[in-house]
């Protein structure tokens, strides 16, 4: 087997945790962030790099986790500028349908190959390595890809062609969004009606209404306080995301106007569940 050399660029709240596993995994790893303080733990294990293309000259698989379409467009943009024959490039980013085809069909034709990889799952089973990826691209790069990717995710789907795995990650966003606005409310609920946090708590995990989802997010909830795993904005991104590519139901429309609204009224930064102090302060209608 070629022995692959491993970069990865992004290193925010989920591929930091992200390029970890791959650094205790003991692959050769180089890393690249824009902004340098968040390079600082790789230091001493990994090569950091302060120019994308000095990490593309000496990687063989190279693992990107951006923002959106701008913050991926603009790494692939300086990426491009090099010479990639024969790498594999990893996306695990949530962007768009469109930029995906964009940024694979641009590696393609410089005879490199690409995965679009997004993640279900927030920076708890990003650090445990335990997210869920979707994967779109060829099988043979798949399977080039299985041993890093292994490293990540607890499993992997292969949902078909490019941009197969960004189309299951926008459908399992709609759903996520929803559970979260719902979880807001019932507690907005129960509050008004007097119920203990932490009890109303404990009954949604213990019943068949709990999931991973209201489970990772109940220690804020209870606490009051919301440090983002998951920002409020990047789930306004994903709605909107899915809107874009077809979402047109009735509760799509409820969820967008929710989460801009939340975004307007300066709730963006915080993580997604902090959407209900948005509803709490809402006039009663
Ligand atoms: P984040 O903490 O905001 O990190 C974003 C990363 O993108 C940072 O490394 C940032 O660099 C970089 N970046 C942004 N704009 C850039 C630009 N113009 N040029 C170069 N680099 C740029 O976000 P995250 O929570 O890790 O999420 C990353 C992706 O995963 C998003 O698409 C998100 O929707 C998705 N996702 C997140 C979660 C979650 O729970 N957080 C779960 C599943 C999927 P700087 O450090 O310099 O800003």
């Amino acid at each position: 087997m070629q022995k692959e050399k491993i970069g990865f660029i992004g290193l925010g709240n989920m591929g930091h945790p992200m390029a970890k596993n791959l650094e205790k995994a003991g692959f050769p790893l180089s890393v690249y962030n824009r902004s340098s303080e968040k390079t600082k733990d790789f230091k001493e294990k990994s090569t950091v790099y302060t120019q994308i293309s000095d990490l593309v000259k000496n990687s063989s698989i190279i693992f990107t986790m951006l923002t959106d379409d701008h913050a991926a467009k603009a790494v692939y943009e300086d990426i491009l500028k090099s010479d990639i024959a024969g790498k594999l490039f990893i996306d695990m980013s949530t962007i768009s349908p469109q930029a995906t085809a964009e940024l694979s069909g641009a590696v393609k034709i410089k005879e490199a190959a690409f995965i679009d990889a997004p993640v279900a799952g927030s920076t708890v089973p990003a650090a445990e390595g335990t997210l869920i990826i979707m994967a779109g691209g060829e099988e043979k790069d798949l399977s080039r890809a299985m041993p890093y990717l292994e490293k990540l995710g607890k499993a992997v789907k292969h949902l078909g062609e490019n941009g197969k795995g960004i189309a299951g990650k926008l459908s399992i966003n709609y759903f996520l969004s929803a559970i979260y606005q719902g979880l807001a409310e019932t507690i907005l609920f129960a509050d008004q009606l007097g119920i203990d946090r932490t009890a109303m708590l404990e009954i949604i995990n213990e019943s068949a209404s709990g999931s991973g989802a209201t489970k990772v997010k109940t220690p804020m909830l209870i606490k009051n306080q919301y440090e983002p795993a998951f920002a409020l904005d990047l789930m306004l991104k994903d709605i909107l995301l899915a809107q874009d590519a077809g979402a047109d139901f009735p509760l799509s429309k409820v969820l967008s106007e929710t989460y801009q609204s939340a975004h307007d009224e300066g709730f963006g930064k915080d993580d997604v569940i902090g959407i209900i102090n948005y509803l709490k302060n809402q006039p009663e209608k």
